[in-house]
């Protein structure tokens, strides 16, 4: 019939793009959104799926009635699984036992198999949903890996799709794009077409606190990752699949901001978008604010609130996590620490100086800041001690390369709650704003703050 579309495949991609009105309120910029959340599937990687099959299906990979298999933390299983359900292939997804009840019943319901993967072991650990996706496509007869976070396949299904329906869409007239990052799929592809066909626009990542894009960005260090609960962005290590060199700036988030934005533009905008849309638009506002000029931002909505009922749009989830009420911010832990001036060492002090420091102060590890506080990284006793004890360094050396960077980076809206995960992993926690080191909280200011405030 005249009008129909051939399957539900063909309806994916162009989506809306709509103006913010009252969120955005008092900004110079304006700020539109382009609600992915109204894909079939139910958010962009539908875009994604397809163009995985595609290919897999070109280079003979997946043959009819074969098994597309993905490690996933639901949205790009979806896609899949809906891709497969309309062309007659078999299923089976990895995922992080973090992810919502409703992710894992949709993908129940497509026809898919799922199996579930403790959230919180490395990448690399046998049991992650990583290893163990990989492990099942080994395995099954038939079976293919969509690997997203591995290859360049995931960017360029946005380069085909996404990036020119914006650039259309906005007849050229975009200035910046902002998205959360995950794999980082969306924002390498789409912002490398847009990139091409306009030089200036700008890429604007958007990153969870507890996850390490952000400070690779800053300071190209590699911290340590801690939980955190908005789903979908962020990451542990730095997967293939995302190009850091397009992006042109970063912004981050915690999930407090995520969540009460997410919630905003549901009841104030009407847009029924989940916690990964309210951090790239709590992101955005943060870019617009610094950078206070009149241009066209788009932020990318990623997928709908319903898969978060019981979670970001349930009260009572809200405030078990310490995410509505609680015991206050990192800003008011480091206020009431009063105005105790921060020690810290400078690359090129030398070792001697830095055991004085220590000494002097009876502490462990210091922050190391360049000019304007610019973080470099922490210095700990016992790096000091075994680059002493080996004899490769002695005490007149400076101390740049015993820089390390086990430390956790948390901004002054940080939860405290979120502290104690925090700090049960890392040295210490080091509060940034930028590039700039702003405060650093060890075990006992935290349990200081707690004995004050419980
Ligand atoms: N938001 C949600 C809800 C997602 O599922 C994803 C995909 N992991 C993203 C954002 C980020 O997209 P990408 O992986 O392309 O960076």
């Amino acid at each position: 019939m005249k009008g129909a579309r051939e399957t539900i495949l063909e309806a994916v991609g162009e989506t809306p793009l709509v103006k913010l009105q009252r969120v955005s309120a008092g900004l110079a910029a304006d700020v539109f959104v382009k609600l992915e959340f109204l894909q079939p599937g139910g958010s962009m990687k539908d875009r994604l799926a397809i163009h995985l099959v595609d290919e897999a299906v070109e280079r003979g990979k997946l043959e009819r009635g074969g098994t597309i298999v993905e490690a996933t933390s639901g949205n790009t299983g979806a896609g899949l699984a809906m891709v497969a359900a309309v062309r007659g292939y078999k299923s089976v997804f990895a995922m992080p036992d973090k992810v919502s009840h409703e992710k894992i019943a949709a993908l129940r319901a497509w026809g898919a198999k799922v199996v579930l993967c403790p959230s919180s072991v490395e990448p690399e650990d046998p049991r992650s949903h990583f290893s163990l996706a990989r492990r099942i496509a080994d395995e099954t007869p038939g079976a293919v890996l969509a690997n997203q976070y591995f290859s360049q396949a995931n960017a360029r299904a946005y380069y085909k799709s996404l990036g020119p329906e914006l650039f259309a869409q906005t007849g050229g007239e975009i200035d910046a794009l902002v998205a959360g990052i995950g794999t980082g799929g969306t924002l390498t592809g789409a912002g490398r077409y847009l990139k091409e066909h306009k030089p200036a626009c700008q890429l604007v990542a958007v990153d969870p606190v507890g996850s390490v894009y952000y400070d690779k960005f800053r300071s190209g260090r590699d911290t340590r990752a801690f939980a955190y609960k908005v789903e979908g962005i962020g990451e542990e290590f730095h997967p293939p699949s995302m190009d850091p060199k397009l992006i042109d700036e970063m912004v981050r988030v915690d999930d407090r901001e995520c969540f009460s934005m997410a919630r905003d533009l549901v009841r104030l905008e009407g847009l029924f978008c989940g916690g990964s849309s309210g951090a790239a638009v709590a992101g955005a506002i943060k870019y617009a604010r610094a950078r206070d000029r009149k241009e066209n931002i788009v932020v990318v909505l990623p997928d709908g609130a319903a898969k978060y009922l019981s979670t970001v749009f349930n009260d009572e989830w809200m405030r078990d996590n310490g995410l509505l009420g609680g015991d206050g911010t990192v800003r008011d832990l480091l206020e009431s620490k009063g105005g105790r001036a921060m020690i810290t060492a400078r690359p090129d002090d030398t070792v001697r100086h830095v055991v004085q420091t220590m000494k002097q102060h009876g502490i462990s590890q210091l922050p190391v800041v360049g000019d304007n506080d610019r973080l470099f990284g922490i210095i700990a006793e016992v790096d000091v001690l075994r680059h002493l004890v080996t004899g490769e360094g002695h005490l007149d050396g400076t101390i740049e390369h015993l820089v390390e960077s086990d430390y956790a980076s948390v901004t002054p809206e940080t939860r405290v709650d979120l502290l104690q995960g925090v700090l049960a992993e890392a040295k210490i926690a080091l509060v940034t704003e930028g590039r700039r080191l702003v405060g650093l909280i060890t075990k006992i200011d935290l349990i200081e703050y707690l004995s004050r405030h419980t």
